[in-house]
């Protein structure tokens, strides 16, 4: 008999985040859970991975509406949680990799700043078919629709798998269940953060920065992932981390790369 599949869950606003507990009760009935996520939030921290302190790993309740599922609350980032899930919390080899659900979107250029993302990035580096799952409101809402269209997803990617070595960012739109449009398949709009630092002083009379800013779409494409949940549909784009720039390829080789000169 075929086992149950393994759906591994993890995220970036820690183990106690209401999107996190969403998604796990959304994933209640497809299969085994096991939920391996930061013991405090670790939004922004892209794929960075604790390399001089110890990781420690600490059994954590965690219910969905069936019952208790295993679950460890991990001093470390999300990158940390899966390598370490994989290496050794889990009972076998996970069928799927979910991260979030993230409270606040991950589109355009947020991807590689996004932990949320990483943890899933992670995954597919070891071999996993992985999805992130972000609900684009920053604070407040609930995830009730989130959970369901990531419910379905899920069913989807457990069903028909993923070419290896590529994942799937989803943006969930703040909008009741019904009043989505639909899923549009996506990509990254180009975008960036017109950044300033606050300067203030501390009670010391040192200065400090604190980092703010504000997100600016470059992109008037209409099939970008900014663009889907701007108008009511759920972006999902098929993404990698395989970084190389292969149409620059090409022009690169015709230069000059005589180092002997
Ligand atoms: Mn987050």
């Amino acid at each position: 008999m075929k086992e149950r599949p393994l759906i591994l869950i993890s995220n970036d606003d820690g183990i106690e985040a209401a999107g996190i507990l969403s998604l796990a009760a959304a994933m209640d009935g497809l299969g085994d859970i096991i939920v391996v996520a930061p013991l405090h939030e670790q939004s922004a921290v892209g794929h960075a991975i604790t390399m001089r302190d110890p990781v420690r790993a600490r059994p954590w309740p965690f219910r969905v509406p069936s019952g208790q599922v295993t679950a460890f609350a991990v001093t470390g980032t999300p990158a940390d949680c899966v390598k370490l899930a994989m290496d050794k919390l889990v009972p076998r080899k996970p069928d799927l990799v979910i991260s979030g659900i993230n409270h606040g979107p991950n589109t355009a250029v947020n991807i590689i700043y996004s932990g949320t993302v990483s943890a899933a990035t992670e995954a597919s580096i070891l071999g996993i078919p992985a999805i992130a799952f972000s609900y684009c409101k920053w604070g407040g809402g609930d995830f009730e629709a989130s959970g369901r269209v990531a419910r379905q997803i899920a069913q989807r990617v457990l069903k028909g798998g993923l070419t290896p070595g590529i994942l799937l960012n989803v943006n969930i739109p703040d909008l009741p269940f019904d009043d989505i449009k639909g899923v549009m398949i996506t990509r990254q709009a180009r975008s960036k953060w017109e950044e300033s630092f606050a300067e203030r002083k501390d009670p010391y009379n040192r200065t400090y920065y604190w980092l703010s800013g504000t997100f600016v779409n470059l992109d008037t494409g209409e099939n970008t992932d900014v663009f889907a949940v701007e108008n009511g549909f759920v972006s999902v784009t098929p993404i990698h981390h395989d970084l190389t720039a292969y149409s620059a390829l090409d022009s690169l080789e015709k230069w000059n790369w005589d180092i002997t000169e």
